[in-house]
């Protein structure tokens, strides 16, 4: 651990800005001990069957359920998100991941027979594909959605057969370890050892120390500058990673959309968690024609917002998470306004204690402004003009991310417009955060916003090792004990056998549907001398 490491943090109220707890961060030593524990607990939970994982999974997603209340008013707290959406975003998410890997986990472990395959150096064989658990996974999680992200690396690492080690961010301390305390009620429950889930609290040198311990994995969430440190990490150790980054998602507007109907999803797209989630729409491109009626339709909408205290049950955004979210926000705003763009709504914090800031409203914003060359964590909308189609496009591809898109217009061309952009999710008709929400869907992005996938059966094999069980039918046969390729041939110089193996290697795929196509190699079949 560096000696600048501190030995303690405090989590601040971000809708006040006092206060909420101290907390000491671990040292090395504790760091090194918790992993040694993981490591001795995944050997019993490693040997588990996928079933008995299930089950233990379910008891989880139970006690989670009965404690959602409580779970919802921790978010709600640390982040300054209002309580519905705690429940409805984080929770709900969490607890659908939960049931679609009990659900899947069982079947998509086993083992697996492989198409036959005639190519010669491996004839009669019998392949077989399983899976094994990799060992000790450190989860290292950000503040904004911190149960469902958390929640959605346990569930499949813990189904895979692993133990995790969660470091939440040093922004939501207490969700952190209220999952992590139901986590290990689930498993104890179940007869296993609460050390196969554990959480260390701490901040980014916490996380920087449990990266040097013996894991077998990582699963980062996070900014894609710390992602960037944490994927050198794992590159030095050749560790498995899987990186979840930042984005700038466009939302692409076609011709013929009932703008009141498309300006309500981008309202939620954007101003959702007060702006701060990954796949929030970034940025807004609409037929020029039609500009200036969205932006009135927009404006109006954005009044209508209630920026206030997560606990009044009539805010619709809370604060941001802290002081220095709300610093950069509004430092990319005013970058954009001193080279040109126009402010039609916002673009400054709120006048009372905490971190809020108002919902902004961006036209003609010039391509080299931050809001378009960055990420924007926070409420803050640029509606971008287009021309044609392929402009539109080129607009939207024009980032170093590639997390998601959403295209709003007739199935046929969004469908269309889709094929062309150049990310790891595209919504068609609706917004990309609601896309997380989804357990089945292989979640990751493409350029810089990551590697590697969250949910989906992707993220199960993923935080599996391979191991392929291939076993030779011919070796105790007597009539095919000398294979056709072993040095005890008469002749090894390239003949027709040679040709053969190779037609076999390229044709073989037809002849499993087209058994006319055998005859020809029956015809010149190698001789028998042979
Ligand atoms: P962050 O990068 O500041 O921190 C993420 C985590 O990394 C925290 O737990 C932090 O303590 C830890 N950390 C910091 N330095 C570290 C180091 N050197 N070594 C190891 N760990 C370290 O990100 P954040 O502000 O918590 O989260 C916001 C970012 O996360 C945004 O960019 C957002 O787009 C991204 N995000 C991505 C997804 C996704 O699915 N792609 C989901 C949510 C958030």
């Amino acid at each position: 651990m560096t000696a600048d490491a501190p030995s303690h943090f405090v989590k601040l109220n971000p809708a006040t800005g006092e206060p909420l707890q101290s907390y000491a961060c671990p040292t090395e030593a504790v760091i090194a001990q918790t992993v040694a524990q993981a490591q001795d607990a995944q050997t019993t939970w490693g040997q588990s069957t996928p079933r008995q994982r299930a089950d233990v999974l379910k008891a989880i997603r139970e006690l989670i359920y009965q404690q959602a209340q409580n779970l919802a008013e921790t978010i709600s707290l640390e982040t300054g998100k209002p309580l519905a959406d705690a429940l409805e975003a984080d929770i709900a998410t969490a607890l659908n991941v939960l049931s679609y890997y009990a659900e899947i986990g069982p079947h998509q472990l086993k083992s697996k027979w492989l198409k036959p395959d005639l190519m010669s150096l491996a004839t009669g064989r019998l392949n077989r594909e399983t899976w094994y658990p990799r060992g000790v996974i450190a989860i290292i999680s950000p503040w904004n959605f911190p149960v469902a992200i958390a929640c959605s690396g346990i569930a499949a690492t813990l189904m895979a057969g692993n133990s995790v080690v969660l470091k939440p961010s040093e922004l939501t301390p207490a969700c952190g370890q209220q999952l992590i305390g139901l986590v290990q009620a689930g498993l104890t429950a179940g007869g296993y050892s609460p050390h196969i889930a554990q959480v260390l609290v701490g901040d980014g040198s916490t996380g920087a120390c449990l990266l040097e311990q013996p894991l077998d994995g990582i699963i980062f969430t996070g900014s894609e500058r710390t992602g960037q440190r944490v994927a050198e990490t794992a590159a030095r150790r050749n560790l498995w990673i899987s990186l979840e980054l930042g984005g700038s998602d466009p939302m692409i507007i076609l011709e013929g959309c009932d703008l009141e109907q498309v300006a309500s999803y981008a309202l939620w797209g954007r101003f959702i968690n007060a702006g701060q989630a990954c796949a929030a729409v970034k940025r807004l491109l609409v037929p020029a024609k039609q500009e200036a009626a969205l932006l009135d339709l927009l404006k109006a909408k954005i009044q209508q917002l209630q920026v206030g205290s997560p606990q009044e049950k009539e805010s619709h955004l809370g604060p941001l998470i802290s002081e220095t979210q709300r610093c950069l926000i509004d430092d990319q705003v005013q970058d954009a306004l001193r080279q040109g763009a126009k402010l039609i709504l916002g673009g400054h914090a709120v006048d009372r204690p905490g971190f809020f800031y108002q919902p902004t409203l961006l036209s003609k914003v010039p391509p080299q402004a931050r809001v378009l060359t960055e990420e924007t964590f926070g409420p803050v909308l640029p509606v971008i003009p287009y021309h044609s189609l392929d402009q539109a496009i080129t607009l939207a591809n024009n980032t170093p991310f590639g997390l998601t898109a959403s295209v709003f217009g007739p199935a046929h061309e969004a469908h269309q417009v889709a094929q062309r952009l150049q990310c790891g999710t595209v919504v068609i008709n609706e917004v990309g955060p609601t896309n997380y929400a989804l357990a089945c869907a292989p979640w990751g992005g493409w350029k810089r916003s990551g590697a590697g996938f969250s949910h989906g059966a992707a993220a199960l094999t993923d935080l599996s090792q391979r191991k392929v069980l291939s076993e030779n039918l011919l070796f105790t046969l007597p009539f095919t004990r000398k294979p056709l390729w072993h040095f005890n041939q008469p002749s090894r110089s390239p003949g027709q056998r040679s040709q053969t193996v190779l037609a076999l290697a390229a044709r073989h795929p037809d002849l499993w549907w087209n058994p006319q196509r055998w005859w020809p190699f029956w015809q010149n079949r190698p001789s028998s001398k042979l």
